[in-house]
């Protein structure tokens, strides 16, 4: 294909050491994930020590490849959390499945503009059926819009850019042509446990985190439809958009759709679901339950990065009137789709150029099946549920909230007979701090009603039986060692 053979040398020896760099960072790659089981679970290394390894001033002159992914490797080798492997059950995370993080590979090797269908067609059609089977799992209209985004947070301004649409619409305000400088005031109603990422998203488009009400729930966050009921009342001929959650962040709880959706709509409202993992409740036939009703709300947001098991980042958008979400992020004049036209992920995305996200999420889809994601769902709630409870039953600890899907609360105790509040939470963090020094696991803490607790949190496909046991054995042992 070259006319010199000088150069047609050239692209065969760039070829060969190509392959050599790949196939050095592949073992690289699989040194760590078969060393998941071994390794610390907690990074080692603080700032300093990473900084020492890794920080230079920039380089005026380029390296060889091969030479940057083996300091790479060394330089962070110590300042990686195991978040990945089985006995990670701090925040929400979640692993990563063999063939969603293979995809991925793939993915950055194609190195794909996911903007539009002309961009990548492969890439849109994989983007085309991914949404149309993560709507079928679970449970979402058929028709609803949909967008793959960096994650639930996203998802969140998405959708809610959706909603400001059509409830300024609803005003007859063009909120896309005329701004919100003079625009009706929006008004954001949930419980006042709604995720931090609520408020960002209101804050990024204009809303303003004072007209975001923050409303009574039970003990467990769940929202109370008299309260509902009451600021819709107080508020009555205002554009409104009510947030609920499917799956609270440290108890898990679902708001009570059936009841809570139709009030909403007897007002207008748009309602708006933060499922970042609970909507997966909906993907088995055990706790789809919880989700009853949650069909009928205006948009719903989730991760594929939690609790699906893809590579970060990936979160899903949905909405219920595809006209208001692509009145929102469309940059085409005309909002008419044409049922043979290719779907252009930028009519429904914040982003221009983007990763394809589809990649990782197709292949996870098949790896699992609808019955794959049910029994991965199942055994994330069963590993929470005998974590939870395992770590409360022992001396020295508190059980705070079972699971009622994958995440639930404990705290340790200070033995101290006049210990109130503050001597249990500096317990709690203590106890905390030397499981994850211990390297056995990783939890995080959380304050909830006013107390300080350790979160269980369990959205890996990795975890076992054995990494439970193991543990809750570090566990006993923080607490005798603390004593
Ligand atoms: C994680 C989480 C979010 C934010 O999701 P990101 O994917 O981190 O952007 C929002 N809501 C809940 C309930 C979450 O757990």
């Amino acid at each position: 294909m070259n006319e010199s053979g000088q150069s047609a040398a050239h692209t065969a020896a760039d070829s060969e050491q190509r392959r050599a760099l790949l196939e050095k960072t592949l073992q690289h790659a699989l040194d760590f994930l078969d060393s998941l089981d071994q390794r610390p679970v907690a990074a080692r290394d603080d700032r300093d020590a990473l900084r020492s390894k890794l920080a230079s001033a920039l380089p005026e002159h380029g390296e060889p490849a091969a030479r940057i992914i083996d300091a790479l490797v060394d330089g962070v080798a110590d300042g990686l959390n195991a978040s990945t492997g089985g006995r990670f059950f701090a925040w929400v995370i979640g692993g990563n499945l063999p063939a969603a993080l293979a995809a991925d590979w793939l993915n950055t090797a194609w190195d794909q503009n996911g903007a539009l269908h002309a961009t990548s067609p492969a890439l849109g059609v994989l983007e085309e059926i991914s949404g149309a089977w993560l709507k079928d799992l679970l449970g979402l209209p058929e028709g609803a819009s949909f967008a793959l985004v960096t994650g639930c947070q996203m998802s969140h301004a998405t959708c809610l850019a959706a909603a400001r649409n059509k409830v300024l619409a609803d005003h007859g305000w063009d909120v896309e042509s005329d701004g919100l400088a003079g625009a009706p005031v929006i008004k954001v109603l949930g419980s006042h446990s709604c995720h931090g990422s609520v408020e960002r998203a209101v804050r990024l488009l204009g809303i303003g985190k004072n007209n975001q009400l923050g409303l009574d729930a039970d003990r467990d966050g769940r929202l109370d439809p008299e309260s509902l009921r009451a600021a819709l009342e107080a508020n009555r001929g205002r554009a409104t958009i009510v947030v609920l959650q499917a799956g609270e962040i440290n108890t898990g709880i679902f708001d009570d759709f059936e009841t809570l959706i139709p009030i909403a709509h007897e007002y207008d409202a748009w309602v708006h679901v933060d499922g970042a993992f609970g909507l997966w409740a909906a993907a088995s036939p055990r706790y789809m339950h919880l989700m009853r009703g949650c069909g009928q709300a205006d948009s719903w947001s989730t991760d594929g990065h939690k609790w699906l098991n893809v590579p970060f980042d990936c979160g899903y958008a949905f909405v219920a009137h595809p006209e208001n979400h692509r009145r929102a992020m469309s940059h085409r004049a005309s909002y008419l789709v044409h049922a043979k036209q290719a779907r252009d992920p930028m009519d429904y995305n914040p982003e221009w150029s983007r990763r394809g996200r589809a990649v990782s999420t197709y292949a996870a889809l098949r790896e699992l099946g609808r019955e794959g994601v049910a029994r991965l769902v199942d055994d994330c709630c069963r590993h929470a549920y005998a974590l939870v409870t395992g770590i409360g039953a022992l001396d020295g600890a508190e059980l705070l909230r079972t699971p009622i899907i994958n995440q639930g609360l404990v705290r340790f105790l200070d033995p101290h007979p006049d210990a109130g509040e503050e001597q249990h939470a500096r317990r709690t963090d203590e106890i905390i701090a030397a499981i994850n020094a211990s390297g056995e696991a990783y939890f995080s803490g959380s304050t909830w009603q006013g107390r300080r607790c350790m979160r269980v949190s369990v959205c890996s496909w990795q975890t076992s039986e054995e990494d439970v046991a193991r543990s809750i054995r570090a566990a006993a042992s923080a607490i005798s060692a603390c004593r």
